[in-house]
């Protein structure tokens, strides 16, 4: 029997148009794997269900932003840049790039001696974030903390846009460390160090 070559993405042979729909098949799937899996492991985390389900919803690129509401006509186009720095709102921008919330991470990643690379979405910052998880009891500290830093900051940018009302950078550190403290301890009573500890010496607590 002689080998033959098969396309089996359409009944009607290769054509580039096929090629195309498969690509984009599989991306979806990826994509919605990876969502799950992310998400998973945010649930098993110590995070209270409000936290969580924020995660979930800005994983499924739901979160408020100034660009989102313009997108379901909610606001006009002309009003979608943040107001710190000028940027475009996006999801993106309010997590990640947005020129004070990179102070944020840049003293968060000093304090916990890791190099970082900015991400370019929230999915790629969970997915590094995942990717140096300490192991034993921290790891659930580890992923919790991360949720509570998101949530810290989508609350300064809701204090900031709606009461008008600023918080520094140091506050929103000092404040995501010791809430996740404070939540895990709950289902950890044992856990030696409280959340001053944490803010002060992130490194050799996750890392020790
Ligand atoms: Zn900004």
């Amino acid at each position: 029997m002689l080998d033959k070559c098969i396309w089996p993405s359409s009944s009607q042979g290769f054509s580039a148009a096929s090629m195309v729909k498969a690509l984009r098949r599989a991306a979806i799937t990826v994509t919605a794997v990876n969502k799950g899996v992310q998400f998973k492991f945010c649930w098993k985390s110590e995070a209270p269900p409000r936290v969580k389900f924020f995660i979930w919803t800005a994983l499924h690129n739901s979160i408020s932003s100034l660009a989102f509401l313009a997108s379901r006509g909610i606001i006009t186009n002309g009003n979608v840049l943040c107001d710190i720095c000028g940027e475009e709102e996006t999801m993106n921008h309010i997590f990640i790039h947005c020129l004070f919330v990179r102070k944020i991470w840049y003293m968060v990643f000093q304090n916990l001696g890791v190099a970082w690379v900015l991400p370019y979405t929230f999915e790629e910052f969970l997915t590094q974030w995942s990717a140096i998880i300490p192991l034993g009891v921290c790891t659930k500290l580890w992923t919790t903390t991360w949720m509570i830093f998101i949530w810290e900051i989508w609350k300064c940018r809701n204090r900031r846009v709606f009461d008008n009302k600023e918080s520094s950078v140091h506050d929103i550190v000092f404040r995501s460390f010791t809430t996740a403290v404070f939540y895990f301890k709950c289902n950890h009573p044992s856990f030696a160090y409280s959340g001053l500890d944490l803010y002060r010496n992130p490194d050799s607590i996750l890392f020790s």
